[in-house]
């Protein structure tokens, strides 16, 4: 067995979607001062490696709260997408099943960790393809990208997966570790009434 990381660390200097404050992590407390030691942390819930959850674009959408922890593994399947343009034609060569979490590997990440985000880089999930994944039954997609679709195009994709119940996965690093088959472990923080939240996100490969 095989355990491989999917998730990029929070630190104050990590990469952030422009516009966005980092994340701040502050020493409040120290053994040597109080007995003990402590942080506190301010941080933005679509920072770093993250889960979107239906209310984050939809007025009536549920809060990240609102899903049974089943949600949140299962069996992956992980689909190489080069094209700025990600149409259904990549997923239809790969073995999707109902209940399945789709990892999307554009390659993306990589870069964005050497270079920061280019808004216009940015692959973009074309609503055909949300349709056939809805449509295969995918719970989730997670992708190694800021986000499936962003606002040059309305924000329609993840309007259309969210609506289903959907959850996007963004910001994963390591997918190019990954074989077409694993399970993955992606458990948000249990934070009530917000619009995503952080993850941990692992692979298990056998
Ligand atoms: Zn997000």
């Amino acid at each position: 067995m095989r355990v491989v990381d999917l998730t990029y660390p929070i630190s104050e200097d990590m990469v952030v979607y422009p516009g966005e404050p980092k994340p701040m992590i502050k020493n409040v407390n120290t053994v040597k001062k109080h007995g003990w030691c402590e942080h506190s942390i301010s941080l933005q819930t679509h920072i770093g490696t993250h889960i979107d959850a239906p209310m984050h674009m939809l007025t009536k959408g549920k809060s990240i709260d609102k899903f049974k922890p089943e949600h949140f593994f299962g069996r992956a399947i992980v689909v190489d997408c080069k094209e700025k343009e990600i149409t259904s034609e990549p997923f239809k060569k790969a073995p999707i099943k109902r209940g399945d979490i789709v990892l999307i590997r554009t390659g993306e990440m990589k870069r964005i960790m050497r270079r920061g985000i280019s808004l216009d880089r940015q692959p973009h999930l074309t609503l055909d393809a949300a349709k056939y994944l809805a449509a295969k039954g995918a719970k989730m997609i997670g992708i190694d990208s800021t986000s499936p679709g962003d606002s040059k195009y309305n924000f329609e994709t993840h309007k259309y997966l969210l609506s289903r119940n959907i959850l996007i996965i963004e910001f994963l690093v390591n997918l190019d570790k990954l074989p077409q088959q694993c399970h993955i472990y992606a458990f948000p923080l249990l934070i009530n009434g917000v619009d995503g939240a952080q993850a941990r996100v692992i692979a298990i490969i056998r």
